[in-house]
């Protein structure tokens, strides 16, 4: 058991139990590779470098005509330069010409430019003049048939609107590095790059195990004294959302051997880390945490939280040499989803390979619109709704803090009450020191994802 962090309650703090999760991950997961098209949100694993140039080669960032500029100095609206047309070069085509003294040729945007060619003119810089010497219409689109000359009423700069090859990004070079998120911007570089396949993490597999006599499966009649299974799927939903995949193994009855048994279930299967809901506190039939130390160790029990107090984190090792953490979440689901968000977030994100400064939320300054009061010695974590202005932008005071209010009012914030935890933006952070904050004070804010 962790002693050292214990506060003067007996209680570890926040910071000490994080430290000790994440001292418990040895690395990430395993490298495995994957194709763009299943890479989005996955972490790199390994360097990735362009399998080309990009541009490849030099090419047209207009549609117009390639010339060489020195055929246009002078030139100006009133007296504009005629060249001939010898031909055109269309996007996914090579040049068959190549452009000398007094003559263009019709280019596309994002085709390349023909030999002799140093310059590029916009089409609206033209006028297109047929066979018979008649000038068209000035400037109109490069459509329907090549005319046979075009009037330029511009003098033209060397280089004008040519991207040269390798202006963006040189072939061998690496584009992305072992932590990079694979974003849709990151995926949409790698793939203009020419990489198809590339290395990320494997997803960390995570079982998700409820507990208790009363909590039943959407096949069961709840009866006289059940109630439905949130913390399962609500906890599945967390992991996928957190880049891990879910594994279910259903829901326990507080019986030690059916706990243990399925623990070992998953520890079988592989997991990197197992959550139980419910079952880790103080009552006669809580057996989670005998039935952790039964599989592996109990590293820490009981936080300076609220909610969430009977959190619980071991590990265990594997029939197949590996380890998992264990991880007991108290079985009010606000008080599982706080301690998710608090523990098992970071650890999921550190397994699946995000770097150290990406594992938490995102923090912000709030000020509170209403009052609260909390248990003493316990840092709580209040579910706060940001006040957002007609475009859904939160809305800050004179310095800059982000109006909060607490979801469902004083009376939303009890550890069972799911009706306020689905309309809450941030977790609001109320230090251990205070046992009441007034309207108007500061907090900090930990965004949760968008809703
Ligand atoms: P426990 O942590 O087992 O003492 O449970 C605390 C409270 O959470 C009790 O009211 C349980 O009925 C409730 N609870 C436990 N597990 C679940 C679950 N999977 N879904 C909904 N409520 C639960
Ligand atoms: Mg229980």
């Amino acid at each position: 058991m962790t002693t050292s962090a214990a506060t003067g309650s007996g209680l570890v703090s926040v910071e000490a139990a994080r430290d000790a999760v994440l001292g418990a991950i040895a690395g990430p997961t395993a490298a495995e590779s994957v194709f763009l098209s299943e890479a989005l949100g996955r972490i790199v694993a390994e360097d990735v470098v362009s399998t080309t140039a990009l541009p490849p080669w030099d090419n047209s960032a207009m549609d117009g005509y390639a010339i060489r500029a020195a055929d246009t100095q002078g030139a100006s609206e009133a007296s504009p330069r005629r060249l001939e047309l010898i031909g055109e070069v269309r996007a996914g085509e090579a040049p068959a010409n190549e452009v000398r003294r007094g003559t263009a040729m019709r280019i596309a945007t994002g085709a390349p430019i023909p030999a002799g060619a140093d310059s590029v003119v916009q089409v609206e810089l033209t006028t297109p003049i047929d066979s018979a010497g008649t000038p068209g219409e000035r400037g109109r689109d490069a459509t329907g048939p090549l005319p046979a000359a075009c009037d330029v009423h511009a003098a033209i700069k060397p280089g004008a609107a040519i991207r040269r090859a390798g202006s963006d990004l040189a072939a061998g070079v690496r584009i992305l590095a072992p932590g990079d998120i694979l974003t849709p911007a990151a995926i949409t570089l790698a793939a203009g790059a020419g990489v198809q396949q590339l290395l990320v993490h494997a997803k960390p597999r995570i079982h998700v195990l409820a507990t208790g006599d009363e909590v039943r499966s959407p096949n069961q009649r709840l009866g006289p004294a059940g109630i439905p299974d949130a913390n399962g799927p609500g906890l599945a939903a967390l992991v996928e959302g957190t880049g891990g995949a879910a594994y279910a193994l259903g829901i326990a009855k507080d019986r030690l051997e059916d706990v243990e048994g399925r623990l070992c279930a998953a520890l079988a299967g592989g997991a990197d880390a197992i959550i139980v809901s419910g079952g880790v506190s103080v009552g006669p039939y809580d057996v989670v945490k005998v039935a952790f130390e039964k599989v592996g160790r109990i590293d820490l029990w009981r936080v300076a939280v609220q909610p969430g107090k009977p959190f619980a984190f071991g590990v265990a090792d594997r029939p197949d040499g590996g380890r998992a953490l264990l991880f007991g979440l108290p079985g009010n689901p606000v008080s599982s989803f706080v301690t998710f968000e608090l523990f098992v977030r970071p650890a999921i994100r550190a397994l699946a390979g995000h770097r150290r400064e990406r594992l938490l939320r995102q923090r912000d300054r709030g000020v509170l619109l209403e009052p609260v009061s909390k248990s003493h010695g316990r840092r709580a974590f209040i579910r706060a709704v940001a006040e957002r202005d007609d475009e859904g932008s939160p809305v800050r005071d004179a310095v800059g803090r982000v109006r909060v209010r607490l979801a469902g009012g004083g009376a939303g914030q009890g550890s069972h009450v799911l009706s306020a935890l689905v309309v809450a933006d941030a977790l609001a952070v109320v230090p251990e020191a205070h046992d009441t904050l007034d309207a108007g004070s500061e907090v900090e804010l930990w965004w949760l994802d968008p809703h």
